[in-house]
């Protein structure tokens, strides 16, 4: 059995880097900057009011109350058109441009109008008080955000406040189908005898939606060698990374094998994982090919440890992996000793606000209901074996716990 950091590894080794890219800001969300991005303009643009109130000179407030003289009104998008002698206010919005001499903003909570040409500051203020510097959130030349990066909605908004339009890595498509002869459509009314609905298609479709790539379906292709060979061909032709699902274990209708045998260079591996075990792994005319054993969570577990981060070592993310952190299980598991177990489990806060797992259902390697669930695996390393309640285990959280209920 092949270790499977160092699977990993010779996957990674193997994919290629996909060109690069200028996009709109407000269509990278989900992209991944292959260049830092840099701020073009400082942020703010301008000094500018962080309260309604009056612009002043601070040393003028230095003795309160203080009457000063209104110059005038400027409201956010004006321009103020006097500069602020010793002696006078101006009455200033929120983002509005400083004016000319004033140095500090008193809050309009803070003073006193005594008509349109007078005010009253109650409280003193220091040089700077309630003034956005320009430049004080990015100067001009500022990385807004650094190359490898994945771009968050924040991330989006950050480059919109600068202007900037990211330079991202091109997103690759990628093929999928599954095989198998007992593999039908999932809205099938009534199911033939012996059958079963494709999920593993739906569930690749939602990962690969899930990180933005977009996706040729090549749907269900049967246990038939010549369909096999047409399908993995156009595959290849069509896409930047093929990924079918479905015999590549030991079966004897498993026709994937002697297809991917043929058409390409494919390695077949035995992963110490577990689930996830057979794997196969190659190009077909040069195109990165990942077959993804049949059983539901395998696929899942395979797309997460292999799949996943070869696309975003692609797109030259600099992180492929999961957060882990660590927990403590909540339950005793039995586990092998000689492969990395992924068992699917739900998380509770502790007493101490740290979170305890236990497991979301069967583990069994077809069980959907502790799958759709589950929110993280617990990993138990090769060599580690069984756990006990209360003993520690790491947490590779592949969604964090939807929310609270209001009521918590
Ligand atoms: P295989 O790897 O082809 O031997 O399949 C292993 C198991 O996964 C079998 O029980 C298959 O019926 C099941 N399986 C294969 N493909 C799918 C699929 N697309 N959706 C759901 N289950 C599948
Ligand atoms: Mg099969």
């Amino acid at each position: 059995m092949k270790p499977l950091d160092e699977a990993r590894a010779d996957v990674l080794s193997t994919m290629p880097k996909l060109a690069a890219v200028r996009v709109p800001m407000t269509e990278s969300l989900g992209r991944v900057t292959a260049e830092p991005a840099i701020a073009r303009e400082a942020l703010p643009p301008f000094d500018n009011s962080a309260m309604d109130g009056y612009a002043v000179i601070a040393a003028d407030t230095e003795a309160t109350p203080v009457a000063l003289l209104v110059n005038e009104d400027v409201a956010a998008g004006s321009v103020p058109t006097k500069r602020v002698e010793s002696g006078t206010a101006t009455r200033i919005m929120t983002g509005a441009p400083m004016p000319e001499g004033a140095d500090a903003v008193v809050r309009v909570e803070d003073t006193e109008s005594s008509g349109p040409e007078r005010v009253t500051i109650r409280t003193s203020a220091d040089s700077g008080e309630n003034v956005r510097s320009a430049g004080g959130d990015m100067a001009r030349g500022d990385v807004i955000v650094d190359k490898g990066i994945r771009l968050t909605s924040r991330h989006v908004a950050s480059l919109a406040s600068a202007g900037v339009d990211p330079i991202v890595a091109v997103m690759p498509r990628v093929a999928i189908m599954s095989t198998g002869d007992e593999i039908v459509d999932p809205s099938t009314e009534t199911l033939a005898p012996g059958t079963i609905r494709d999920s593993n298609r739906v569930l690749l479709r939602s990962v690969l939606t899930d990180l933005g790539v977009p996706v040729v379906d090549l749907g269900i292709i049967g246990d038939d060698p010549e369909a096999l060979r047409a399908a993995y061909e156009e595959a290849a032709s069509r896409a930047d990374v093929v990924i079918s699902t479905g015999g590549v274990s030991m079966g004897d209708y498993d026709y994937v094998k002697q297809i991917l045998g043929e058409l390409g260079s494919v390695d077949f591996w035995k992963v110490a994982m577990q689930p996830g075990k057979p794997f196969a792994f190659g190009a077909i005319n040069g195109v990165p090919l990942f077959g993804l054993p049949g059983n539901p969570v395998s696929t899942f577990v395979s797309f997460e440890q292999f799949v996943r981060p070869a696309l975003l070592h692609m797109m030259g993310a600099s992180n492929l992996l999961r957060t882990r952190i660590t927990g403590t299980m909540g339950e005793d598991v039995h586990a092998s000793e000689s492969k990395a177990v992924f068992l699917r489990v739900l998380l509770a806060h502790d007493t101490d606000g740290s979170f305890v797992a236990v497991r979301s259902g069967g583990q069994e390697s077809n069980m959907h209901s502790s799958l759709a669930n589950a929110e993280a695996f617990a990993v138990i390393p090769v060599g580690t074996g069984s756990l006990s309640a209360g003993d520690a285990v790491t947490l590779e959280m592949f969604r964090w716990p939807e929310g609270r209920s209001i009521d918590e």
